[in-house]
C-alpha cells in the first residue's frame, strides 16, 4: 500500500480523456455482446474514478494546509473540465439504460445502480441547464460570503436574498424537470426510493413526542459537561484507538493498521490547517479513506474522530467487497449509521480513554446524540414549509420558524422583535447547500440506537451485522440493507419508541 505522503497530484490530460470517453461511447453504441458493452462502460467509469480521486486528493491537501497552491490552481480547471466529462458519462449511462443487455447488467450488478442512474438522468436533463447554472451561482455566492464571515452573522438582507432566490429557482428547476414540486425532486435527488414525505412526517412526530420533553428537561437544568481524556498527545490517542480496533475484530484491526502505517489521517495542529473540522474523505481508485480532525483532549472530540474512522471503515470495507465505485458508499441515512454506530462500539473501551469517568463520558455522549434530534426535525419541517408555499413574505417565514421552534424546542427563548425584523431564522447552512438532507442524521440515529442495544446483548453478533452493512455499501436499497443487518424500519409506527426507550432508560440511570 502506498503511503499518503508518497501520493502525487498529477494534472490529467483532459483533452485525451475526452477523446477516450468519446471512443468508449462509440464502442458502447456499436457493441454486439453484453461483455463488449459492459467492459466499455466499466472503463469509462474507471477513468471517472480517477478524476474523483484527483478532486478529493487536492481538497484533502487543501484542508490539511499542505500544497495549498495545487488546490487553488487545479480546482478552477476541474470545475470547468469535470462537467464536460460528466455529460459524456451521462450519455454513456443512457446508452446502457437503453440497451437490450440491461437485464444482463442488472444480473451482474443488481438493480440499485440502475435506479440511481435513472434518477440522475432525469436530474441532468438539458431542460433546466440554465436554471441549474443559476442555482450554482447562488450557491457559490453563499459559500463566498460564508468564507468571508466565518458563519452566518444573522439573517441580513444579503443572505436572505440568496435564500429567497434559491427557493424560487429550485422550484422552477423541479417544474422544468417534470416534478410536482421541489420537495418531490429533493426526495429523488437524495435517492429516497423506500420512503416518502408522509413517512418522514410521521417520523418527525414520533421524535417530537419522545425527545422534546427529555431535551427540554436537560436544557432547563444544569448543562451536562464533557470530561478530558487521559492522553497527552495525539500519538497516545491513536495508540488507544489502534488497540481498540484490533481488539474488536481482525477486519477492523487490519483497517486501522493500514490507516496508521499509511498515514491516512491528520490530527495535528498547523497554522494553515482547517481548524474545528472533523471529516472523512474517500480516495477512489486507491480505496483508502483519509480522516481529519484536530487533536484535543476532550472525550467528545476523541469520539468524533472515531465517528470519522467509522465512515472510513465502511468505505474501506465496501471498496474491497463491491466491484462498482458507486457501491462503495450509500445514502447518508445509511452512511451515518456506519459512523455513529462506531461511536457506540467504542463504549466498552472508554475506560482506556477517560479512566474512572467512563459513565460520565457516556452520559455526555448520549446527551449530545439526543439533543440534536428535535432540532433536526425542526429544520426538516421548516424546509417542507418554505418549499410548499414559495411566495410567502419574509416575516411570515420567520413566524413559521418560530412556531416550529415552539413545538420542537420549547426551551428556546424567542425575541418577538427578531420576527418583526425578519431576522428570526435557523443558522443552518444546509438550507442553502443541502436542502432536505438534515433529517437523514435523525433517521440514521434510530438504527444506531438499535445496533447499540443489540451490542449490549451480544457484541460479537451485532458487530457481524454491522460489518455486513459496511460490506454491502450502497449496493442495495435502504430497507433491504436494514433487513440484512437485522435492523427495524424506523418509519413503521411505534418503532421509534421501541428503539429509543432503552437508551433513554440508560441515560437516566447514569
Ligand atoms: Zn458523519
Amino acid at each position: 500500500m502506498e503511503k499518503f505522503s508518497d501520493l502525487k497530484y498529477k494534472r490529467p490530460n483532459y483533452q485525451s480523456q475526452n477523446e477516450k470517453l468519446l471512443q468508449l461511447q462509440k464502442i458502447m453504441l456499436q457493441s454486439r455482446s453484453y461483455e463488449e458493452l459492459r467492459n466499455a462502460w466499466i472503463e469509462m467509469k474507471d477513468s471517472m474514478y480517477r478524476f474523483d480521486f484527483n478532486k478529493v486528493f487536492a481538497y484533502v491537501k487543501y484542508l490539511c494546509g499542505i500544497d495549498m497552491e495545487i488546490y487553488s490552481s487545479e480546482v478552477e480547471i476541474l470545475n470547468i473540465e469535470i462537467p464536460k466529462l460528466e455529460a459524456l458519462q451521462n450519455e454513456c449511462n443512457q446508452i446502457l439504460l437503453d440497451s437490450s443487455f440491461l437485464s444482463d447488467f442488472e444480473k451482474e450488478f443488481g438493480t440499485q445502480i440502475v435506479k440511481v442512474m435513472r434518477s440522475q438522468q432525469i436530474l441532468s436533463k438539458g431542460e433546466a441547464k440554465e436554471l441549474q447554472a443559476g442555482e450554482n451561482q447562488l450557491y457559490n455566492k453563499y459559500i463566498h460570503l460564508l468564507a468571508l464571515h466565518g458563519r452566518i452573522p444573522e439573517m441580513n438582507d444579503q443572505y436572505y436574498g440568496i435564500l429567497d432566490r434559491l427557493i424560487k429557482v429550485r422550484t422552477e428547476i423541479a417544474s422544468r424537470l417534470g416534478y410536482s414540486s421541489y420537495i418531490d425532486m429533493a426526495y429523488r435527488k437524495n435517492l429516497r426510493f423506500d420512503y416518502g414525505e408522509n413517512d418522514i412526517s410521521v417520523f418527525r412526530k414520533q421524535i417530537n413526542k419522545l425527545f422534546t420533553p427529555v431535551c427540554n428537561e436537560i436544557n432547563r437544568s444544569n448543562a451536562i459537561q464533557d470530561v478530558n481524556t487521559l492522553f497527552e498527545s495525539e500519538t497516545e490517542l491513536m495508540h488507544a484507538i489502534q488497540e481498540m480496533f484490533s481488539d474488536i475484530s481482525t477486519e477492523s484491526g487490519n483497517y486501522i493498521n493500514d490507516i496508521i502505517e499509511g498515514g491516512y489521517y491528520d490530527l495535528a495542529h498547523r497554522p494553515d490547517k482547517c481548524s474545528d473540522y472533523f471529516g472523512c474523505s474517500m480516495l477512489a481508485h486507491i480505496k483508502m479513506p483519509f480522516m481529519m480532525g484536530n487533536y484535543s483532549n476532550r472525550s467528545y472530540d476523541a469520539i468524533m474522530f472515531i465517528h470519522e474512522l467509522g465512515h472510513g471503515y465502511a468505505f474501506y470495507t465496501a471498496a474491497r467487497e463491491q466491484k462498482l465505485y458507486d457501491y462503495h458508499r450509500s445514502t447518508s441515512s445509511i452512511n451515518e449509521i456506519h459512523s455513529k454506530t462506531m461511536e457506540h462500539f467504542a463504549y466498552p473501551y472508554l475506560k482506556r480513554f477517560v479512566g474512572n469517568h467512563k459513565n460520565h463520558s457516556i452520559r455526555y455522549h448520549l446527551y449530545r446524540t439526543m439533543d440534536n434530534l428535535p432540532y433536526r426535525c425542526a429544520i426538516d419541517e421548516f424546509e417542507h414549509a418554505i418549499y410548499k408555499d414559495i411566495d410567502i413574505s419574509r416575516k411570515k417565514r420567520c413566524e413559521l420558524w418560530a412556531d416550529i421552534v415552539r413545538r420542537y424546542m420549547p426551551w428556546v427563548v424567542i425575541n418577538p422583535d427578531d420576527i418583526k425584523d425578519g431576522t428570526y431564522w435557523p443558522n443552518q447552512s444546509h438550507l442553502f447547500t443541502h436542502p432536505f438532507y438534515y433529517i437523514e442524521y435523525d433517521v440514521a440515529q434510530m438504527s444506531v440506537f438499535e445496533f447499540y442495544a443489540h451490542s449490549k446483548h451480544n457484541y460479537q453478533k451485532s458487530w457481524n451485522d454491522y460489518n455486513r452493512l459496511c460490506q454491502n455499501g450502497g449496493s442495495k436499497g435502504y430497507r433491504e440493507l436494514l433487513m440484512e443487518s437485522n435492523l427495524a424500519n424506523p418509519f413503521l409506527e411505534d418503532n421509534v419508541t421501541k428503539i429509543c426507550k432503552p437508551v433513554l432508560e440508560e441515560f437516566y440511570s447514569l
